[in-house]
C-alpha cells in the first residue's frame, strides 16, 4: 500500500478534472488526479467550446492545440433545419431554415471585438486525450488513470481518501489539504449527502456515434442540422471537418410514453434523416437522460464540487463542459492563493458564492433552450405529438404549398425558429456571466439590464464582471488585456495616463501585504492599441481597475483617490479574504 501526501486531490479525469490538473500545475500546486477508467471518454459528448472557455484555454497555453484539431470557423457558421439531408421524394432534402451561429459568420467581427478567441468545436473524445497529454506534460506523476476513489473523510485539517488501483486491486491512501470533486456527480456529492436539486429524468436521449460519407449532401458551413418532422439532429465529429467529416453523431429525444427504439430501429431512423441509401457504420449507441439539476451547495469544508458534479443540464447551448471549465477557472487561483499562503482559507468560500448562481442560470437556460425546440416543432405544425403519418405528410406538403396559407405557415415557422438564437447566438450568456458577491468589492453601480435573449454582450469593468478584452501594445508586442495576469500575480492593477499615484500605491501595498501586484499603466508601459480599451474601461485617466487571476474585475475606482494606498490595500484585503 502506497501513501500519497499532496496539497490537492482531484477525483475524476474528464475534461473538468484534467483542466483542474493543468491549472494547478501552471500555478505550481502539486496534486494527484485519480480517474477510474483506463482511458479518456470513448463518447463524443460535448463538442462546442465557447469563446470564454477558449479564453481560459488560451490563458493556460493550450488553445492553439485545440484550434489545430477543432473545426475551422468556416465549417461552423450555420445551423439549419431540413426535411431530410437527401432523397428523391418531392419534399426530401429541403432546407426549412438556416441560422447564423456561434459568431462564425457575419457576426464574427462583433465576437472578435469582444474576445481574442473564437469558439471551436471538438468532441470530447478528441479533446480529453489532448487535455490528458497537456496535464501529463506538466506533471506526469500527478495523473493516475485506472484508479478509483473508494471513500474519504475530511475535517478541519484535511482530507484522507482511499484509492484502489484497479489493475492490481491494491489500495492506496491519500492525504490532501483539499479535494476537488470532478467526478461527474458519481461519487463525491452523494458521499457528502449533497442533494442535486431539479428534475433528473426530463427526456431520454439517444446518441448514435457513426461513420458515414455524407459529403455529397452536407452544406459547407453547417455545424448542426435538425430534421423535421422526424425530430433528430446530425452533427459532424471530424476528425476531418466540413462535408468531409468521417464521423457524425445523430441525436434523438424519446419523450415520456414513447417506446424506446432498439439499435436496429435507431439505424433505420438515421436512414430516415439522411433520406437516401448510405453505408453507416455504428461505432456506439448511448442512451442518457437529460437532467436539469444543481448541487444544493458547491462546497463542504475542504471539498469542492466542479463540473457535472455541481450541475447537469440539457446539452442545448452547450453549457455543460463550458460551465465546468469556468468553475475550475474560478477555483484554481483561489486554491493556489491559499496554498501559497497569501490568502486565508476563507477565500475558498467565495467559490460557491460566485459559481452556484452562474450554475443556476445555466441550468435554467439550457432547459429553456431545450424546451424551445418544442416551440419550433409547434411552429412547424407538429403539436400535439405524435401525429398520424398522413397528418404529418399534410403539414409538410402544406409548408411548401403555394398560396396564402403556405406562405403563412412558412412565415410562422421562420418567426418561431429564429427564437432559437437563445441557443446558437448567446454571446452575452456565454461571456457576460458575472459575480455579485464573493472575492470582489462592489462599487454600488447598477448592473446593466442585459439582453433578455442573451445575445448582446456588453463589456463592462463593473466589479464581478469579466475584464473586457482590448488590444494593448507593450514593448513592441500586441497583448490582450487578458494576457496580463501572470501565474505569480495575486492581482493586476490597470490605470490610465494620469494614474501614477496608483502605481506607487500598488508597490506599497504589494510590499505591505507580501503579494505580487502586476501593474499596467495605459499610456506609459502599455498603449491602447486601437482605442477599444478607452471605449470599454469606464474609468477616468486617473482611475484604476483591480483584476483577479481569472480575469474578473475585483474592484475599481472610477477616478483618483485621496489615499490610494489605503483604498487599494483595503480592496486587496477584501478580495483575498485577509
Ligand atoms: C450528447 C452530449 C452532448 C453534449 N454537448 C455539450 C457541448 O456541446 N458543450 C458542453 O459544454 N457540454 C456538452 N455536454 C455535457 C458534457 O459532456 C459534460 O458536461 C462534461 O462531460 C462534464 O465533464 P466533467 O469532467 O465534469 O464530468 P465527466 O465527463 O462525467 O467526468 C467525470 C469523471 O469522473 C470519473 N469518476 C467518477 N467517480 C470516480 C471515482 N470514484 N474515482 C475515480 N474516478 C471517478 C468518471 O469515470 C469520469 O471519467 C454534452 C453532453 C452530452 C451527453
Amino acid at each position: 500500500m502506497a501513501h500519497f501526501d499532496v496539497p490537492v486531490l482531484i477525483v475524476g479525469g474528464g475534461g473538468v478534472g484534467l483542466m483542474t490538473s493543468i491549472m494547478l500545475s501552471e500555478y505550481g500546486i502539486d496534486h494527484l488526479l485519480v480517474e477510474r477508467h483506463d482511458s479518456t471518454s470513448e463518447l463524443p459528448k460535448a463538442h462546442y467550446l465557447n469563446p470564454r472557455t477558449m479564453e481560459i484555454f488560451r490563458q493556460f497555453g493550450i488553445a492553439d492545440s485545440i484550434y489545430a484539431r477543432g473545426i475551422p470557423l468556416r465549417h461552423m457558421s450555420k445551423v439549419e433545419w431540413r426535411t431530410t439531408l437527401a432523397g428523391d421524394g418531392p419534399f426530401d432534402g429541403k432546407q426549412l431554415f438556416e441560422m447564423e451561429c456561434f459568431g462564425a459568420g457575419d457576426s464574427t467581427a462583433d465576437y472578435r471585438r469582444n474576445s481574442v478567441c473564437p469558439p471551436t468545436n471538438l468532441p470530447q473524445l478528441r479533446l480529453e486525450p489532448l487535455l490528458l497529454d497537456q496535464a501529463q506534460a506538466r506533471n506526469a506523476e500527478a495523473v493516475k488513470f485506472g484508479n478509483e476513489l473508494l471513500d474519504f473523510t475530511h475535517d478541519d485539517q484535511g482530507v484522507t481518501a482511499s484509492v484502489r488501483h484497479l489493475a492490481s486491486g491494491e489500495i492506496h491512501s491519500v492525504r490532501a489539504q483539499y479535494l476537488v470533486g470532478a467526478d461527474g456527480g458519481k461519487t463525491i456529492g452523494p458521499m457528502l449527502g449533497i442533494n442535486m436539486v431539479g428534475p433528473t429524468k426530463i427526456f431520454e436521449t439517444i446518441t448514435a456515434h457513426i461513420s458515414a460519407d455524407l459529403s455529397s449532401w452536407w452544406n459547407e458551413g453547417v455545424i448542426i442540422s435538425h430534421f423535421l418532422p422526424s425530430g433528430g439532429r446530425l452533427v459532424p465529429m471530424g476528425p476531418t471537418w466540413g462535408p468531409d467529416s468521417q464521423e457524425w453523431t445523430a441525436h434523438f429525444a424519446v419523450f415520456p410514453g414513447d417506446p424506446v427504439p432498439d439499435d436496429g430501429e435507431i439505424v433505420a431512423k438515421i436512414g430516415e434523416l439522411i433520406g437516401t441509401d448510405v453505408d453507416i457504420t455504428v461505432k456506439k449507441i448511448s442512451h442518457w437522460w437529460a437532467e436539469s439539476v444543481l448541487a444544493e451547495r458547491y462546497q463542504d469544508g475542504r471539498v469542492f464540487l466542479v463540473g457535472d458534479a455541481a450541475h447537469r443540464l440539457p446539452p442545448t447551448t452547450g453549457l455543460g463542459l463550458n460551465t465546468g471549465i469556468q468553475d475550475v477557472h474560478n477555483l484554481a487561483w483561489k486554491l493556489a492563493a491559499v496554498l501559497r499562503g497569501y490568502a486565508p482559507p476563507g477565500l475558498l468560500d467565495s467559490y460557491g458564492a460566485e459559481r452556484q448562481l452562474v450554475g443556476l442560470r445555466n441550468v435554467e437556460w439550457a432547459m429553456f433552450a431545450a424546451q424551445n425546440h418544442l416551440a419550433i416543432d409547434a411552429g412547424f405544425g407538429l403539436i400535439p405529438f405524435p401525429l398520424p403519418a398522413e397528418v404529418e405528410a399534410l403539414i409538410v406538403s402544406g409548408f411548401f404549398a403555394d398560396g396564402v396559407v403556405g406562405e403563412a405557415r412558412r412565415t410562422r415557422f421562420r418567426t418561431i425558429v429564429a427564437t432559437q438564437c437563445i441557443e446558437f447566438c448567446a454571446q452575452e450568456l456565454e461571456m457576460g456571466y458575472a459575480y455579485a458577491n464573493g472575492a470582489l468589492v462592489s462599487d454600488g453601480s447598477a448592473s446593466a439590464t442585459g439582453d433578455p435573449l442573451g445575445q448582446v454582450y456588453q463589456p463592462t469593468t463593473r466589479p464581478g464582471h469579466r475584464l473586457p478584452h482590448a488590444w494593448l501594445e507593450h514593448a513592441g508586442q500586441r497583448l490582450s488585456t487578458h494576457d496580463i495576469a501572470g501565474v505569480e500575480d495575486a492581482v493586476v492593477l490597470i490605470t490610465g495616463s494620469r494614474g501614477g499615484a496608483w502605481l506607487a500605491a500598488a508597490a506599497e501595498v504589494a510590499e505591505k501585504l507580501g503579494v505580487n501586484i502586476a501593474t499596467v499603466h495605459i499610456g506609459t508601459t502599455h498603449h491602447d492599441a486601437d482605442g477599444h480599451w478607452g471605449a470599454v474601461c469606464e474609468i477616468e485617466e486617473d482611475g484604476a481597475i483591480l483584476v483577479r487571476p481569472d480575469n474578473h474585475v475585483a474592484w475599481r475606482s472610477l477616478s483618483s483617490d485621496d489615499q490610494p494606498a489605503l483604498a487599494l490595500a483595503a480592496a486587496v484585503e477584501v478580495v483575498l479574504a485577509r
